[in-house]
């Protein structure tokens, strides 16, 4: 990694500021506040419920229904409140990844509904969603292995960097990945990729993101160890 500053002035390992609050909304079990550099996103778990249809359920596990969304005002071009493609791949992926997170083999034949709404958006939604649901999670008292963990990494101009807002994505040479880990035991459970890239930097980039999943993780044990003041420590 260089020392180059990048247009918004940050070092092209550094992440953009993290805020998160938790508890946000008396209807749900367990919610999230986050904001990510000018992306503001909120998330709600409830559950585990009863799951309808039927024919819907699993006997050896609780369905994770994870739904991301984009509030139409979230971005500069109205979007439409109707989900599209993007929504649905981003809510399926970024759903198993939680699912690595929960231990869902305590529910069969139940639901645990996650929501996930975009406020703001500046590039690295889906890693500020999975982040802040991992929380809401956590917030709804549902047993875990540990927290997802999420961030991107890639590159812009010609320098492999840490997490990508929109103006770094939108350079001719970008590459996106947006990546999860279970933490703290290091699993990768997500990983989607935009651009082209040889091994080499592919390697450096996942090691980038797994360096900024440490930190986020840090960000994330704080928020809750500042909601649920306990004497032991989490590891
Ligand atoms: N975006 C947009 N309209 C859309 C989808 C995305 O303006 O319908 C913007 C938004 O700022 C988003 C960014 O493009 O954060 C990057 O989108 P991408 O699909 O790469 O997902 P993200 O990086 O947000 O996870």
């Amino acid at each position: 990694m260089s020392q180059n500053k990048r247009p918004d002035g940050r070092a092209t390992s550094q992440l953009r500021p993290i805020s998160i609050r938790l508890g946000v909304n008396k209807n749900a079990d367990g919610s999230c506040f986050l904001e990510w550099g000018k992306n503001t996103v909120v998330a709600t778990v409830n559950g585990p419920r009863p799951i309808f249809p039927k024919h819907l359920a699993d006997q050896t596990k609780a369905v994770i229904d994870y739904k991301y969304r984009m509030a139409c005002f979230s971005v500069s071009e109205r979007k439409s409140p109707v989900p599209g493609k993007r929504d649905k791949e981003i809510s399926l992926v970024s759903g198993h990844a939680l699912e690595a997170a929960v231990m869902v083999e305590q529910f069969p034949n139940t639901v645990i509904d996650v929501n996930v709404l975009i406020l703001s958006a500046d590039a690295g939604t889906r890693v500020a969603a999975l982040t802040a649901a991992s929380l809401a999670a956590a917030d709804a008292g549902l047993p875990m292995r540990g927290l997802v963990s999420a961030v991107a990494a890639g590159r812009a101009n010609g320098e492999l960097i840490l997490d990508l807002n929109k103006e770094d994505e939108d350079t001719p040479d970008a590459v996106d990945m947006a990546t999860a880990f279970l933490m703290p035991q290091r699993e990768l459970v997500l990983l989607q990729m935009d651009g082209c890239v040889n091994k080499k930097d592919c390697s450096k980039i996942l090691e980038t993101a797994l360096k900024g999943a440490e930190v986020v993780y840090e960000l994330q044990k704080k928020a809750l160890v500042e909601k649920y003041p306990m004497d032991g420590e989490i590891q």
